[in-house]
């Protein structure tokens, strides 16, 4: 069997060679030459008969005479094939073999002749006959070969035949009887050599139809086994690759039952071929604790048809228990069915593990978050209530017509008290943000407004330094926008409070614009100050938490080194940056990006409320009733001493409860409501408030030492009118009462 296509094609090619006018030509020159000797046995006979009936002669010169024509012939065929080879027109060569046939054909009447002319033609007639049949016979053999060549024989013969006939039938040598005998006998003659060449063509035609359809056949099967061969390697690798497999795999068939299980799914199960096969993987895997839901969800993929990726807990041969990651495919048949399923599984009990780790420890880490915002709000609200206490009545010491040495020391007390806070909120306010948790609470708000608000806030440091604070509004900025103005004002009160506490001469430009688009405002705020500068090598740490440009600087200047690291997440929150330029000795540029949104409401209606910090001088609204609800005497005592100089009708009361009830009966113009109060606390009693239709409804404001952005939020929702963090200025409160 031949190996491959290229060696098929190779015998076609042949084969239509061998078929083609000139393979026919070359076969032909081939084997008329190679049966000479078997024509010159019937030669040498025919001239043997001759030399016996005493005519050694005419025996002799027939046999020359057909040795001769035969010689020519052969002498010329064999030169054929190298005539052929050298590109001797085909044409040529067909024509003059055609020709050399017909002299070997006319020589070889020398036997028919001889004998009839020297003989008597009745007793030669009968060897005349079988001598046209004969030759006739063996010149047809080779019709498909050449056809000029054999009608060329058959015509000589068969004029040679008539002529014969016509010979004795002129001479009456023979009876009329015979002459009839003789005519059937050359036509039956005829007839043989018709037949015999009808069927050498249609054997000849039918022997090459056949070998090609063979040869093509042959071709095919030879190319399918090939396919089939190169199949059975591909099933024999997969085999090699399924069995060698890390993963476990198994082969079930429709219904699910074990048909073949490899190396590692013994590893994996414990379980051997033997044990496995034949049986259904749950009744040889599931344990008590395998996922019912799960197994089901198998078992209705298995019945479906359909593929299905799952985990389930599998139960060893040992009883030791694994997670595996299986994934069952059904295998088609051509008319749909489902003919096997193939299921791949991998041991992820490590993965497992870990993954319930790692969500043991999440749990943890979050319970210690909780706990540790719990403790912050705590200590948030237990450090606030006391400065609350000393921060306020150092206010109202300070105005007790003290001499000027006690007015300085209290003074001092103030001043620590407000340091301490702050360093209190930048800690606070870290550890929440560090925790992740968004602080902003964005409101419509006024950005001048709120720019200049901080402002106020620094000036008077500036004035006692001696440096100039300028603001440049480059463009127009709109009336409102959406944002977080106290984290703003914190981010402006940080930035800016730098730059005035590490600068001695000059002073501090704040350059202040704003680009609108569809999707908000972009705020730019560009502080740059001609202060001490920042060292190259320190700018890039200069926003790391309790980071500081050099120690000197703590001790010159004081700070927690916390600022920068909150002002910065904060407009990182704001969807914005802050970046530095700077030169040592010769000031610096921190530039404030925030991405704002569209105010919600527009600018005709008034941004959400806000106290006004410059009302410093006492309010007067005399007979007005104000309801304080707070808990800590110190601080029903510092409020009694805020509002005393309004003249309000003030009552107090020391939980929710109380709250409600007094609303209920004394309806207050307004109320300050702690958050935290034993009992109710102040939110409960503000939605009761506000649920009670029976009360004039009052301006709640909330006063609380809880200060997150959750906890403002909290309060609005509750149906607060306003915030007032702890330590409570009086500034501030008299900017609410001013309001009411
Ligand atoms: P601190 O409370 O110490 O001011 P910050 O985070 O606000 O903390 O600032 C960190 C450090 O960055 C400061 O201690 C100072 O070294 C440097 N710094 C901040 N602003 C300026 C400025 N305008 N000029 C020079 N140095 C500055």
């Amino acid at each position: 069997m031949p190996a491959d296509d290229l060696e098929f094609e190779q015998m076609l090619t042949e084969f239509e060679a061998r078929h083609s006018p000139e393979g026919l030509l070359e076969r032909y020159a081939r084997q008329r030459p190679a049966y000479f000797w078997f024509r010159q046995v019937f030669a040498l006979g025919g001239a043997a008969v001759l030399f016996l009936t005493g005519h050694p002669q005419a025996g002799l010169l027939a046999l020359g005479t057909l040795v001769f024509g035969d010689l020519v012939d052969c002498a010329f065929l064999s030169t054929v094939p190298r005539k052929l080879a050298k590109g001797v027109p085909h044409k040529q060569l067909y024509w003059l073999t055609t020709l050399t046939a017909l002299i070997q054909s006319l020589t070889s009447l020398a036997l028919i002749i001889l004998p009839t002319a020297l003989g008597s033609p009745s007793a030669t007639l009968a060897f005349t006959m079988a001598f046209i049949a004969g030759a006739g016979v063996n010149a047809s053999y080779l019709l498909s070969f050449h056809p000029a060549a054999t009608i060329v024989r058959l015509a000589t013969l068969f004029a040679s035949g008539i002529g014969i006939l016509a010979y004795v039938v002129w001479q009456r040598h023979i009876s009329h009887e015979a002459q009839l005998y003789s005519f059937f006998a050359f036509f039956m003659i005829l007839f043989l050599i018709y037949t015999f060449l009808q069927y050498s063509r249609r054997g000849f035609a039918h022997k090459t139809k056949s070998a090609r359809r063979l040869l093509e056949q042959s071709r095919k099967l030879a190319l399918a086994n090939k396919v089939l061969h190169e199949q059975e390697s591909e099933v024999r690798r997969l085999a090699l690759v399924a069995q060698h497999a890390n993963d476990s795999v198994f082969v079930s068939d429709s219904s699910g039952r074990i048909l073949w299980v490899n190396n590692a799914f013994t590893r994996l199960t414990g379980y051997s071929a033997r044990e496995a096969i034949g049986a259904f993987p749950a009744a040889l895997l599931n344990g008590p604790a395998t996922d019912a839901a799960t197994n089901n969800a198998i078992i209705s993929a298995i019945k479906a048809g359909k593929p299905l990726r799952t985990e389930i807990l599998n139960t060893c041969k040992d009883g030791s228990t694994i997670w595996v990651d299986t994934n069952q495919v059904p295998v088609l048949a051509a008319d749909g069915s489902v003919e096997m399923f193939i299921a791949i599984e991998r041991d992820v009990s490590a993965r497992k593990k870990h993954a319930k780790e790692l969500a043991a420890a999440k749990r943890s880490a979050e319970e210690g978050e909780r706990t540790k915002a719990q403790f912050l709000a705590t200590m948030s609200h237990e450090i606030r209530t006391p400065m609350n206490g000393i921060i306020g009545m150092a206010d109202l010491l300070r105005d007790a017509g003290l001499s000027k040495e006690q007015r300085s020391y209290v003074e001092t007390i103030r001043y620590s008290a407000e340091a301490l806070m702050r360093i209190i909120n930048d800690i606070l306010d870290f550890s929440k943000l560090d925790a992740g948790k968004s602080i902003i609470c964005p409101v419509d708000f006024d950005l001048l407004g709120c720019v200049e608000s901080a402002l106020s806030i620094l000036r008077p440091k500036a004035l006692e330094k001696e440096i100039f604070v300028d603001l440049n509004c480059h463009t127009p900025l709109p009336a409102l926008l959406h944002g977080d103005d106290g984290r703003i004002r914190q981010i402006i009160i940080n930035i800016v409070g730098n730059a005035i506490k590490f600068t001695r001469a000059g002073g501090v430009t704040i350059d202040l614009s704003c680009t609108t688009t569809a999707a908000g405002h972009t705020v730019t705020l560009a502080v740059t100050d001609t202060g001490i500068g920042i060292p190259a090598d320190r700018i890039d740490q200069i926003f790391d938490q309790f980071s500081q440009a050099d120690g000197e600087i703590t001790r010159q200047y004081g700070g927690t080194g916390l600022g920068l690291t909150i002002s910065r997440i904060l407009a990182h929150e704001m969807n914005g940056d802050i970046t530095i330029r700077s030169r040592l000795g010769e000031g610096s540029t921190f530039t404030i990006t925030l991405m704002l949104d569209h105010a919600l409401a527009d600018a005709a209606q008034s941004p959400s409320k806000s106290p006004k910090t410059d009302a410093v001088k006492a309010v007067k609204l005399p007979g007005v009733k104000a309801l304080v609800a707070e808990d800590n005497m110190t601080n029903q005592l510092l409020m009694k001493s805020y509002l005393k100089d309004t003249e309000m009708n003030v009552l107090f009361a020391g939980n929710g409860h109380e709250a409600v009830r007094l609303a209920r009966r004394h309806a207050p113009r307004v109320i300050f409501m702690d958050m935290s109060m034993p009992g109710m606390d102040g939110l409960s009693a503000t939605r009761k408030i506000r649920a009670d239709t029976s009360i004039t409804q009052p301006t709640i404001v909330a006063l609380t030492a809880n200060v997150y952005a959750s906890d403002k939020a909290a309060c609005l929702s509750a149906g607060m009118d306003g915030f007032l963090s702890k330590p409570l200025k009086r500034a501030e409160l008299m900017g609410w009462l001013n309001q009411i």
